[in-house]
């Protein structure tokens, strides 16, 4: 069997969308005139508010990274012991419990949305868990009701990580009370389908949190001589503020594009047993992701992975490996027992998907996926 052309430049899963340079320069006048470069200045304002209607409850705070915000998220909901924790999820949920003195304990994943599974939680709580860290997996919302139940009876806080999530309010977001946990973090890492290059937000219903995100955010200063209680720097610049607000007038445009790509997708991958499109991928569209039964499929996911990689398709295993598998974590006890999510991590791969690449460039990479399954190889 022939060998279809590659791609002549590599095409990778993810390109930051990137504002017409005018349109941040203009935003630059605008720092060079108010010499203000940071300490929450007049666009960081701006972007919070902004940041703050998109999400569409709670209030929200702005940071330098979604790791910052992890980290500000656990000071101030207080986790101390152990802390019920997702393996699937980008390794930074589960560092910023640990750094802080945490025990990460792994619970298994619902098999559909690869999000905390409710009942494998109710197994893992010991008499130390303080609290519950979740990850919305490529903008697939938790069962936020299941854990909600589950944290009420043992007296936990719930923790999300929307690192996937900001994208579309209505529909990310729906009238549901459990739906922001105690808190809810964000990442807006140039990665990412809405970012600041680096960047992140904490959005929460509780005022005492609010009040407390934003004093871990500032050293912990609440007045000029006074220190309330321990805190770091995570605050956005106005550089970066500057990005976020010249990105967050095309995030419309780019998910209508997204909309394009991922119709091409499902409309090259359809029939073919043994490759299934993830919940999410194609309503959220953070991200395009496959999975693959190596039974059905004929193949295992690192074959197909080889074989696009080969044709310069750079897919990524995302997320592999499995959190409770990366050396900090893979002795804990937890670590073991999670087949659910062991098997995700051994079949997801997640394919070109951003506005640098065209609908054209969408059907021939899905083209390769069934050029690889009827046997082709290069
Ligand atoms: C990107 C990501 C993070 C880290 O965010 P940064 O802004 O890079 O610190 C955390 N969790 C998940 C699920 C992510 O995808």
């Amino acid at each position: 069997m022939n060998s279809p052309e590659r791609f002549a430049e590599p095409l990778y899963v993810s390109k930051p969308a990137l504002p017409p340079l005018a349109d941040y320069v203009a935003l630059l006048d605008e720092v060079w005139a108010s010499s203000t470069l940071t300490n929450l200045g007049p666009l960081h304002q701006r972007l919070e508010v902004a940041v703050g209607e998109r999400i569409g409850r709670g209030a929200t705070s702005l940071w330098s990274s979604g790791t910052a915000a992890l980290v500000g998220a656990i000071q101030a909901l207080r986790f101390q012991g152990s802390v019920v924790v997702t393996p699937f999820t980008f390794p930074a949920t589960v560092h910023a419990l640990a750094a802080l003195g945490i025990e990460p304990v792994f619970a298994d994943v619902d098999p559909e949305t690869l999000t905390l599974d409710p009942a494998s939680v109710a197994t893992r709580i010991r008499a130390d868990t303080t609290g519950v860290a979740a990850t919305h997996v490529y903008g697939a919302l938790c069962d936020t009701d299941g854990l909600a139940a589950i944290a009420s009876d043992a007296n936990l806080r719930v923790l999300y990580d929307g690192a996937h999530s900001f994208s579309r309010p209505g529909a990310l977001f729906p009238d549901r009370d459990s739906v922001l946990g105690d808190i809810t973090i964000f990442s807006f890492h140039a990665t990412k389908l809405f970012h600041t290059a680096e960047g992140g937000a904490a959005t929460t219903e509780d005022p005492e949190l609010d009040r407390r995100l934003r004093l871990a955010r500032n050293f912990g200063i609440t007045a000029e001589d006074r220190v309330e209680g321990v805190g770091l720097n995570g605050k956005m610049s106005e550089l970066h503020a500057a990005m976020g607000l010249s990105v967050l007038s095309l995030l419309d445009v780019e998910l209508e594009q997204r909309r394009v790509l991922a119709a091409v997708y499902l409309e090259g991958l359809t029939d073919l047993p043994g490759l299934s499109v993830v919940a999410g991928a194609g309503e959220n569209l953070p991200y395009f992701v496959v999975r693959i039964d190596p039974t059905e499929f004929g193949s295992t996911r690192d074959e197909l992975h080889a074989t696009l990689r080969a044709m310069n398709v750079m897919s990524r295993r995302y997320f592999f490996p499995l959190c409770a598998d990366l050396d900090p974590y893979r002795h804990l006890p937890s670590a073991r027992d999670l087949p659910v999510a062991r098997r995700a991590a051994d079949e997801v791969l997640a394919l070109p998907f951003h506005t640098g690449m065209s609908p054209v460039d969408a059907a021939r990479v899905a083209s390769f996926v069934r050029w690889h399954r009827s046997g082709g190889r290069p």
